[in-house]
Formats: structure tokens, C-alpha cells, sequence
């Protein structure tokens, strides 16, 4: 068995993944006399730091249940002159969740909200926060769910429990007495202990009659605006821009002789 076998036999034992794919290059540049023996040892622990943390970060975006991981690398901050771009890169820092602020990302359809709201759960997500992603009415029917098999608390913590949680969707219909307490719930024990990022089409002013008591609406509907800051995308829909090119059409039948 080579010495470099052995080595790689010994990296996979210790399960330091980062420096087993790094070994045969290293080796090499250590070999052409580029790397002294600190440097060597140097560089490989950093490539297994390195690799470390893009586990954590896979495990993080993972957990996080984003439904298509949507990043600011693929997002066009020209796509509209009305684009807050400042605003959204000034979010895209995460003080927010540190500071355990709430966004309110309002705007028509295909505006970029749901894009918008995932790209901060990534970043958050590289920063070491914990994040959780679901639509509104997913929150919604576990919870319901959970009042029918009796699980309702358990169910509820999990939704306290990230440093980041994501309801996309907020207000497309009625809530129903039950669903309301819900949101009630939530927002009265996130708001200030934890950071969340409500999309919605609707604007803030028009959630409140979709609640069927007036003062459950009112102490959590305020508590939230006072707490966040409000994102509003204005933009044509993004939507036709990614349609694939026509291809060539096809010409009318012609009616044979
Ligand atoms: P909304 O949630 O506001 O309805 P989405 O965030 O789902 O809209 O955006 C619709 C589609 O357009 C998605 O595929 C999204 O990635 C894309 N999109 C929207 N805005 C942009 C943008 N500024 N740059 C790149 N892609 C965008
Ligand atoms: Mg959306």
C-alpha cells in the first residue's frame, strides 16, 4: 500500500472528509516544493474546516424545508426601477434576526416575494441562524391538526423553536375562529423573541377583516407591523421573463387541391 493509500485510510477511519479529498493535491503542491510542512498541514486542516461548514450550512438549508432554495445570486436587483434594492440588501445582512425583528414582504403576484423571503432564509441560514420555511395555510392545517389528535402544543413549539421562520402566503382567504387564535398565538409568543418573514399580496391594512374577531386581529395585526419592517415590491411579474423562447410555429394547415 502507498504511503498516500495509507493516509487516505487513516482520513476516512477519522472521518475528516474535507482533507481526504484534499490529500492528492496537497501532496502534489507539497511535492513540486510550493508548500512547506506548516503550510501543508495549514491548508489541510483549513480545507476540512472548510468542508465542515459546508455541511452545516446544507444541514441548515435542509431543516430549513425551503420549497426551491432561491438565493440573491440568482436574483435581478435591476429586474424593476421600483425594486427596493438598498432595502433588500440591507435585509439581506440578517441585523434582523439578530435584532429579532419581523419583514413583512408585500406585493402582486410574481413580484418576487416568495424569492425574496427564501434568499434571506439562505442568508441567515450561512450565518448559523436556524430558519423554517412553510406556506401559511401548511402552518395552518398542522395546527388544525393538531387540535384534533391533541398534539396542538408540540406541534406549536416546533414553529417557536428556529431563530427565523418563514409564513409565505399570509392572508389569501378567510381564517376560520380556530385559525385565528392560531396566528394569534404565534405572533403573540415570535413577536420579539424570534424573527419572521411574512409574504403576502394583500397589503397589512387589508388583513384585518379576514379575521372573525376584531380584537384578536387588532393586538396581533398591530404587534406584528409594529415590529417589522415592510418590504414592498411593486414590479411587474418576474413570471413570463423565465418562459421559455417560442419555438418556431408551426405554419396553418394548407387545404390541398
Ligand atoms: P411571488 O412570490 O411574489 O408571487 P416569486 O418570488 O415566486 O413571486 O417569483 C416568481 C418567479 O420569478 C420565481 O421563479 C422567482 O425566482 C422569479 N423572480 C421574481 N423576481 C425575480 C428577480 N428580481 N430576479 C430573478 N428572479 C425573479
Ligand atoms: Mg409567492
Amino acid at each position: 500500500m502507498s504511503a498516500l493509500h495509507h493516509l487516505q485510510q487513516q482520513l476516512k477511519t477519522l472521518k475528516l472528509s474535507g482533507m481526504l479529498d484534499a490529500i492528492e493535491t496537497r501532496v502534489a503542491q507539497a511535492e513540486d516544493g510550493h508548500l512547506g510542512y506548516f503550510d501543508f498541514l495549514e491548508l489541510l486542516l483549513e480545507d476540512e474546516i472548510a468542508r465542515r461548514a459546508r455541511n452545516r450550512l446544507s444541514t441548515r438549508v435542509a431543516r430549513a424545508h425551503f420549497d426551491e432554495v432561491k438565493t440573491f445570486e440568482t436574483f435581478d436587483f435591476h429586474a424593476d426601477p421600483a425594486l427596493p434594492s438598498q432595502q433588500i440588501r440591507d435585509l439581506a445582512t440578517c441585523r434582523f434576526v439578530e435584532t429579532h425583528a419581523c419583514v413583512l414582504i408585500c406585493g402582486p403576484v410574481g413580484a418576487g416575494k416568495t424569492h425574496v423571503a427564501q434568499a434571506l432564509g439562505v442568508e441567515a441560514c450561512r450565518r448559523g441562524y436556524t430558519v423554517f420555511f412553510t406556506k401559511t395555510a401548511r402552518f395552518l392545517r398542522d395546527l388544525g391538526g393538531g387540535r384534533a389528535d391533541g398534539s396542538w402544543e408540540q406541534r406549536f413549539r416546533r414553529y417557536l423553536k428556529p431563530d427565523l421562520l418563514l409564513l409565505d402566503d399570509f392572508a389569501m382567504q378567510d381564517f376560520t375562529p380556530a385559525q385565528g387564535e392560531d396566528l394569534y398565538q404565534l405572533i403573540d409568543e415570535r413577536v420579539g423573541r424570534g424573527s419572521l418573514i411574512v409574504t403576502s399580496n394583500r397589503s397589512p391594512q387589508d388583513w384585518y377583516p379576514l379575521f372573525s374577531n376584531a380584537v384578536l386581529a387588532e393586538s396581533a395585526l398591530d404587534r406584528l407591523a409594529g415590529a417589522a419592517h415592510q418590504l414592498t415590491l411593486t414590479g411587474k411579474s418576474y413570471r413570463p421573463r423565465l418562459r421559455p423562447p417560442l419555438g418556431p410555429t408551426i405554419a396553418p394547415e394548407v387545404e390541398r387541391p
